[in-house]
């Protein structure tokens, strides 16, 4: 018998990286009806779908996908969302490297099912043509909830808990929601009407949004209470920038990623002056650092005219934190990588104004606490490397606003708020918490798991009890 031609994996296009390396637009333009399907024909529908086991939030993968197989998109979508509130994010940003693509059986032997493709083409159709229905909510229950922070977490739960009858009111200190899928992940990553779109479909099921209100200096948690809240969510990030702390670090120049891509992306800076916030743009830019947020600062500098745009990073390639596909897509784009590298001194001019950077070159030890093997410097392997713009992309700390200002509330040794692993319940009553401000940085869809158990959790504490 004939052996069965193997379906290769389906190419997402792209934008050329000359061209995409001077825009914002987004990278990936999308597959067409014709090749998701054909993509979803290379998915074995397996009996035991260890793809599900690799997904934070258990979508139905195997589910899904066999409708995309028979052209049932608007169906396949609504099979995502029993599980995934915000598929076209997840689709384009999840490590699906590391998670369900990284488990499916076809990518034992070949590449595996392009899941992550597959959500955002879904998600992205009926965003096209809204077609599927809103899901059912419950009878309301007449309980109040106040949720903190409008990033992936703090989403979650608000659309989990407004389905299930209660009354949800986001509140966000900056003046759009979104969390860093808005101020962080650049546009040509992550368009910001997706997740306005998906944001504005919350607020169509009755979650009311509260902009600019920083709980914890306009409002406490205590006086939220007072106010009638029933429970409150927090799901405030861990957006304090970090730095090196090393000679020159104050020089004029010198930017935490935060601020860089803030100013770029939520401020629109990559539009002055049509939009009012200016950013420095680099001739020859360094970024410190090689996880997300650092591949995102080097590639925004290429479109904001940089001539070099390189990554300083002090480990090797094999320890790189980033996807896959933007280290990928940097490369291509031209950022330059200069591993096994650590800086030692910022260099200035008479001005104050950033003309440099000192390092030493560096080997790998033994692993560290992290199970990472630890960089060593070499002596003796000084060098220098221009640069008018830095940008410090080492990671970042707990937003300590609302923590500092909180009584009753337990935090741990890096003051990250102290949650139930299971519940996201607090040390404080009637209060629970979830993603980054827990864990530390970590990822979209792991944010979004935590404020699927805990939005479990309010609704027992509200219809049973703590
Ligand atoms: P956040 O997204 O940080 O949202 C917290 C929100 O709370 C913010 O809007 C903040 O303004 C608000 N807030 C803070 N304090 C208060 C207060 N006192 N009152 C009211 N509101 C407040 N993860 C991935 O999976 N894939 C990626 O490709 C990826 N890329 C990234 C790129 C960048 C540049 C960054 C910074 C992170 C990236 N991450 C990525 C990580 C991911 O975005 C985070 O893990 C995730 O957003 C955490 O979600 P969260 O809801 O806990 O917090
Ligand atoms: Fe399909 Fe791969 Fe999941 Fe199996 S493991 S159901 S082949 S996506």
């Amino acid at each position: 018998m004939a052996k069965k031609e193997l379906i290769p994996r389906q190419p997402m296009p792209e934008q050329a990286p000359e061209v995409r390396s001077k825009n914002f637009e987004e990278v990936p333009t999308g597959q067409s009806p014709e090749t998701a399907i054909r993509e979803a024909e290379r998915c074995l529908q397996c009996k035991k779908p260890v793809c599900v086991d690799g997904c934070p939030v258990g979508v139905d993968i195997p589910g899904f996908i066999s409708l995309v197989k028979e052209g049932k998109f608007t169906a396949a979508i609504s099979k995502v969302w029993e599980k995934n509130g915000l598929p076209a994010v997840c689709g384009r940003v999840c490590p699906q490297e590391l998670q369900c693509e990284g488990k499916c059986i076809v990518g034992k032997k070949n590449e595996p099912v392009a899941i992550g493709n597959l959500e955002r083409f879904v998600a992205d159709y009926e965003r096209m043509n809204k077609k599927a229905s809103l899901p059912e909510k419950a009878a309301p229950t007449g309980k109040k909830i106040a949720v903190v922070g409008s990033g992936p977490s703090g989403l979650t739960v608000a659309g989990d808990l407004i389905l299930k009858g209660h009354e949800v009111t986001l509140f966000e200190a900056f003046h759009k929601p979104g969390g860093v899928l808005v101020y962080g992940i650049p546009e040509f990553r992550l368009p910001k009407e997706i997740v306005f779109s998906e944001v504005a479909g919350l607020e169509k099921l009755g979650v009311k949004l509260e902009c600019n209100a920083v709980v914890g200096r306009t409002i406490s948690l205590d006086e939220l209470f007072e106010e009638g809240y029933d429970a409150i969510y927090i799901g405030v990030g861990a957006g304090l920038p970090r730095f090196l702390n090393i000679p020159g670090e104050n020089l004029i120049g010198i930017l935490s990623a935060n601020e860089y891509l803030t100013r770029s992306n939520l401020m629109k800076a990559y539009r002055y002056p049509e939009y009012d916030t200016p950013v420095i743009k680099g001739k020859n830019v360094i970024t410190l650092g090689a996880g997300n947020v650092a591949m995102d600062s080097a590639r925004t500098a290429l479109r904001l005219g940089a001539e070099t745009s390189r990554i300083v990073y002090r480990r090797s390639r094999d320890e790189v934190p980033a996807r896959a596909a933007e280290v990928h897509h940097a490369e291509e784009e031209g950022v330059e990588f200069f591993f096994l590298t650590n800086p030692t001194k910022f260099l200035g001019n008479e001005k104050g104004r950033l003309t440099g950077m000192e390092g030493l070159k560096m080997e790998l030890g033994e692993p560290d606490d992290s199970g990472r093997r630890r960089p060593i410097p070499i002596e003796g392997s000084e060098f220098e490397l221009e640069c008018d713009l830095a940008i410090i992309a080492v990671g970042a700390g707990a937003n300590p606003l609302l923590t500092q200002s909180t009584e009753g509330l337990k935090l741990n040794k890096w003051e990250y708020i102290e949650a139930d692993e299971k519940t996201g319940k607090t040390s404080k009553k009637g209060v629970w918490a979830g993603g980054d401000i827990v864990t530390g940085s970590a990822t979209v869809i792991l944010a979004m798991g935590a404020g699927r158990q805990a939005a479990d959790s309010i609704h027992d504490y509200l219809t049973i009890g703590w």
